[in-house]
């Protein structure tokens, strides 16, 4: 159980988690550099690629918009 930990953002070796509260990163800004990379890429996979989707909605929706004209 030796194996040197590397810290996921910056991929330099970190201190062991004994030893290092922010385990397993290097530093808090590596933690937060980390944590945003998730929840962006949460959040393009989650709401990004359905809004795209729904967005064709509203162009079949602009026929409506002509029975409203006629
Ligand atoms: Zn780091």
């Amino acid at each position: 159980m030796s194996k040197p930990a590397h810290c996921p953002s910056c991929r330099k070796p970190v201190l062991p988690r004994a030893k290092n509260p922010l385990f397993p990163f290097c530093s808090a800004r590596c933690r937060a550099v980390d944590l945003g990379k998730w929840l962006g890429e949460e959040y393009r996979v989650g709401g990004g690629s359905a809004d795209e989707q729904e967005d064709e909605l509203p162009s079949a929706a602009g026929e409506s918009d002509s029975e409203s004209g006629a």
